[in-house]
């Protein structure tokens, strides 16, 4: 024992540690309380960056010291997604139960792949509470994991052996699935063809159909798409339906798409990411009719319903095929009746993580301490801010609506010669204010301002400071405004 050192790295003086503790609670609250008055962004000096840079501690640093640098040069320099103003791409604002939540996961350090312990009692509660929100059985499975990324991959593979069969695991995909399409919409997000490659069919057996002038998949045009595959010999095996598309936030006529899944003999999969959490509103969820029907279900709980990252779900109405799908018997992870190893199946035989993080702790705080009425009345909310802000839009000469407003998306641009370059500079311009962030897209064409008010702290003064700068902006970067043409 000669060699064996006492040095743990738990604190030597707990009381000090204690304090420090509270102070870097004290610290993180006063910014989410204060938030208003800082920036959404900032631009980061190359010094702070550089900062960054530097070679592996090799000694100790106090912890004071560690946190200081977090105050000075990490918190000021984020993303800012917890900030009112802050309304780009689709990032949820966190909350501070959320906060606290994922510190008191952080301490009990708990490993979400599998065994006998209440933390995946909390998970299945979790996964338990999805189902009853979204109609689906008891008997549905379901995962917390990263996003809808991987959701919706995972997806992908359990389709994948519903249609081959599970010895698709062995042989992989080149003798029967060579044959296999998929269907989705040109509105759908860029993960849903990633997964198409990243499973091995490759992008090419992903069909991209056009979408009408709401931004919903062309019922028609897939019906052909499908029987054309027939007719050539290949099988289709799934439909992929979008629930709040990435760019403006459409719904799919998911009630139509699964009763052509059905009918076709396809997997009917949803990617809800950031919509599908709509169903906690009484007055939006009539607009999600047919999700129940679905075959899986991805959706994120970080982006519409502010859980901290990362939070990410997937639902398999047949849990058992998701089960056949990853589940993986290994002499280490050997099941018994008793103790500590009991409790099988473990999230572990539902994808392909083994190590899990208890992300399901956040969640779980986040719906039994704020329920699903306040849950959902913020969601609405954010849709109705969207509704003021379209409006808003509508009536300004300057300003030109590019697509309808489905949920809490509303694309816009500033009315310029050259609109695609003055309104992209209108947007670095505004990121650099520190007054809102939004983002862009590309709709037919023509370059938007894209505003998708998802944050819970968001308010209608937030929207008219949008909305000020974005005018001002554009008058001083254009000589002559044009007054828009619709
Ligand atoms: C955000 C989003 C995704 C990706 O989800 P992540 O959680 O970021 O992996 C997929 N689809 C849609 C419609 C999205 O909005």
């Amino acid at each position: 024992m000669s060699e064996w050192s006492s040095d743990t790295l738990d604190p030597e003086n707990w009381d000090e540690f204690r304090a420090q503790g509270h102070r870097m609670l004290d610290d993180i609250l006063d910014y989410l309380e204060n938030i208003r008055q800082r920036p959404v962004w900032q631009p980061i000096p190359a010094l702070v960056r550089n900062s960054f840079h530097e070679p592996l501690p090799k000694s100790q640093t106090e912890l004071a010291d560690v946190h200081a640098i977090f105050m000075n040069s990490i918190l000021p320099f984020a993303v800012g997604n917890a900030h009112p103003g802050f309304m780009g791409w689709v990032h949820g604002g966190g909350t501070p139960v959320g906060l606290l939540a994922d510190m008191l996961s952080a301490g009990l350090n708990a490993n979400l792949g599998g065994r006998n312990q209440i933390p995946v009692e909390v998970e299945r509660q979790v996964i338990r509470w999805s189902c009853e929100l979204f109609g689906f059985p008891d008997d549905a499975s379901g995962l917390l994991m990263t996003g809808t990324s991987m959701a919706n991959l995972l997806a992908v593979l359990v389709a994948r052996t519903a249609r081959l069969g599970q010895r698709v695991r062995q042989q992989g995909i080149a003798a029967d699935g060579a044959k296999l399409v998929a269907y989705t919409s040109e509105a759908a997000h860029g993960c849903i063809s990633q997964a198409m490659d990243l499973s091995g069919f490759g992008r090419n057996a992903l069909r991209i159909i056009p979408v009408d002038a709401d931004f919903r998949i062309n019922i028609e045009a897939l019906t052909h798409a499908i029987e054309a595959d027939e007719r050539s010999g290949l099988t289709p095996f799934m439909l992929i339906g979008t629930a709040g598309s990435v760019d403006v936030g459409a719904i799919d006529e998911l009630d139509a798409l699964a009763s052509l899944a059905k009918d076709k003999g396809l997997w009917f999969h949803i990617d809800g990411a950031y919509g599908a959490l709509a169903m906690l509103s009484p007055k939006l969820a009539p607009r999600l009719c047919g999700i129940e029907k679905a075959d899986s279900l991805a959706f994120d709980f970080h982006k519409w319903g502010q859980v901290p990252y990362d939070a990410g779900c997937l639902l398999v109405r047949d849990g058992h095929m998701h089960y056949q799908t990853f589940a993986s018997p290994s002499a280490y992870l050997r099941r018994e009746v008793h103790g500590l190893a009991a409790g099988s199946p473990w999230p572990c035989d539902f994808g392909p993580d083994l190590s899990r993080s208890f992300r399901a702790l956040k969640v779980w705080f986040t719906l039994k301490t704020y329920g699903q009425a306040k849950l959902g009345s913020m969601i609405a909310g954010t849709c109705t801010l969207a509704s003021y802000l379209a409006g808003q839009i509508d009536a300004h000469p300057e300003l030109e609506r590019l697509a309808p407003v489905s949920l809490n998306i509303v694309c816009f641009r500033y009315c310029c010669d050259k609109p695609d370059k003055v309104n992209a500079q209108i947007v670095v311009a505004l990121h650099e204010s520190g007054i809102a962030a939004p983002s862009t897209t590309t709709l037919n064409g023509r370059l938007a301002i894209r505003v998708a008010i998802v944050n819970h702290r968001t308010r209608p003064s937030d929207i008219d400071a949008l909305l000020k700068a974005s005018i001002a902006l554009g008058r001083s970067l254009v000589s002559k405004p044009t007054a828009k043409t619709s």
